[in-house]
């Protein structure tokens, strides 16, 4: 069981979480809880982080970040002891969970729970901090932002739970969001297939990363309210059923944390491309959509996407490129949206790219980027028409519920 920073964030909720815990283990289950840190707190640190160097090393960002999840697993447990049962807490290092070295992204390598097996053993609720790792030669790292869904369904692989549930303030995964559109509905079920392309097209449910591990260790995932009643379900991520017909548009999506970069009068020759992208890659950028125009004499011009987050790395990344193959200019756009529509009925149904773009286009909004897979189609707009944008689509393709 996992809870996000809403769920822990303060003592009343981390007492309601620990009742709920102690729930299940008195019905005979074993537990481990994975817990993010209270509330804003990462984003408090973060801020801190700025305060004292506006670039801080991405090592001692681990080290004070982690420090988030530390303070709620403590908490919980005692917590959990104040209502009677017992409860046992670890850090991400101290339960074995082994990364690589990329400082806040890092990824995890491998699981060594022998400490959490022992502890449910005793009949103990395992606590478990989640979003962080420590290298092979100890070093703390962190997972990036979310990580902790990645942690608990790492975990849950990795001492073969029966199941992983993961809690948070909403009641599960939406045709959309809720508070954008009022006529959104929670989905039943989701494949990891479309889960990946929600997550990674703005959907805050569950991080892309945690969606990933799942896929590919068939973890199956239930997303689910924290203060809800046990007997409420939330939305299962599993695998795809052949046996179910797939809605041709399951959700709309839409995410305002990206910036569009354009490079302008880039020679057009083999490699270039490979030299670019090459250096942002070794920046750990994170590049979504990329779109290169045909070229007008020998040069052309190259747009992508990427995280606001990253633009530190891509400023770094394309001062030492661009100078290198010569490019004539390059810009940063902060102020877009991209707004994708996701369903796995997609790939056998044509016409679908038509009727957004009409649905789009009766709204006056111009779009600036396209890009497709073969479930998902995105579109990237002005930042103050992406509401409206989420809006028209979900109407358009049927998702409205009264
Ligand atoms: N506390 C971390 C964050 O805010 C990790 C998490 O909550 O999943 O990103
Ligand atoms: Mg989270």
């Amino acid at each position: 069981m996992k809870f996000g920073g809403t769920s822990v964030a303060d003592i009343d909720r981390l007492n309601r979480v620990a009742a709920r815990l102690i729930e299940r283990a008195k019905a005979g289950d074993d537990v481990v809880v994975v817990v993010s840190a209270m509330g804003k707190v990462t984003d408090d640190l973060i801020g801190l982080a700025h305060q004292a160097n506006p670039k801080p090393c991405k090592r001692e960002m681990d080290m004070l970040l982690s420090t988030g999840e530390q303070v709620s697993i403590a908490l919980l447990a005692m917590a959990i002891q104040k209502q009677g049962y017992e409860a046992v807490s670890f850090t991400g290092a101290q339960v074995g969970i082994i990364t690589d070295s990329v400082y806040s992204k890092a990824k995890i390598v491998r699981i060594d729970a022998a400490c959490v097996l022992e502890a449910l053993i005793q009949k103990k609720i395992v606590i478990v901090a989640g979003f962080q790792g420590r290298t092979v030669d100890g070093q703390i790292t962190t997972l990036g932002r979310g990580g902790s869904d990645t942690t608990a369904v790492a975990l849950a692989a990795g001492i073969k739970a029966d199941a992983c549930e993961i809690y948070s303030d909403v009641d599960g995964v939406y045709s959309a969001d809720p508070r954008i559109v009022p006529k959104a509905h929670k989905l039943d079920t989701v494949s990891y297939e479309e889960m990946l392309e929600m997550a990674a097209s703005g959907a805050g449910v569950l991080s892309m990363r945690s969606v990933e591990f799942a896929r590919n260790f068939d973890v199956v995932i239930h997303c689910r309210h924290s203060f809800k009643p046990a007997d409420v379900p939330g939305t299962i991520v599993r695998g795809e059923d052949p046996s179910m017909e797939d809605a041709v548009v399951s959700a709309v999506t839409h995410d305002t944390n990206e910036a569009k970069i354009t490079i302008r009068g880039v020679p057009d020759r083999p490699g270039i491309a490979a030299s670019v992208f090459g250096t942002l890659g070794q920046n750990n950028v994170n590049v979504d959509m990329i779109i290169q125009n045909i070229s007008d004499a020998g040069l052309t011009d190259i747009s992508f996407t990427a995280p606001e987050d990253d633009i530190t790395s891509v400023t770094s990344a394309l001062e030492i490129c661009l100078k290198e193959i010569g490019a004539r200019t390059w810009n940063i756009d902060r102020d877009i949206a991209k707004v994708s529509i996701i369903g796995a009925g997609m790939k056998s149904h044509p016409g679908i790219t038509a009727k957004m773009f009409k649905a789009l286009a009766e709204e006056g909004i111009n779009l600036d980027l396209i890009s497709t897979s073969p479930i998902r189609v995105s579109c990237i707009i002005a930042a103050d028409q992406a509401e409206t944008a989420v809006r028209v689509l979900h109407t358009a393709f049927g998702l409205d519920q009264e």
